[in-house]
């Protein structure tokens, strides 16, 4: 069974093509400067059209999480169980991916990590988060 990927558009296309070359990027208004994740159309604070892509250092801290034992998709079925995590940046925006590298009991709120790169196939590279 084949690894189940995010899709890729053209609202998303830069934060894929960041993470493949091993960088972690997020939204930004070049009206008000915010930093942002995920991408959106436009900014959620001044609503400016004038959005690009800052470079952000990968380091955070676990906002929330969830241990998934029991697989939603037959694709999943040997990775349980796993962590989903929402990390809070250093710089403010959230992201949503797994933690690797502790046992899911070990994961806490509040728990610092950084960002790991886990290559999947030669399009898509996840930004994933290991503990630090
Ligand atoms: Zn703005």
């Amino acid at each position: 069974m084949a690894r189940i990927v995010p899709g890729m558009t053209e609202l998303t296309r830069p934060y894929w093509e960041a993470a493949r070359e091993g960088r972690l990027v997020v939204q930004r208004c070049v009206r008000c400067r915010r930093l942002w994740h995920p991408p959106l159309h436009r900014c959620p604070r001044c609503h400016a059209t004038e959005l690009d892509w800052a470079p952000v250092g990968g380091r955070g801290a676990v906002y929330t999480f969830t241990v998934v034992d029991h697989p939603t998709h037959v694709a999943l079925q040997d990775q349980v169980p796993y962590v989903v995590a929402l990390v809070e940046l250093h710089e403010g925006p959230r992201v949503l991916a797994n933690v690797r590298g502790c046992a899911p009991e070990e994961v806490r709120v509040g728990m610092p990590v950084q960002v790991a790169f886990e290559k999947v196939d030669e399009v898509i590279t996840l930004p994933q988060f290991v503990p630090c």
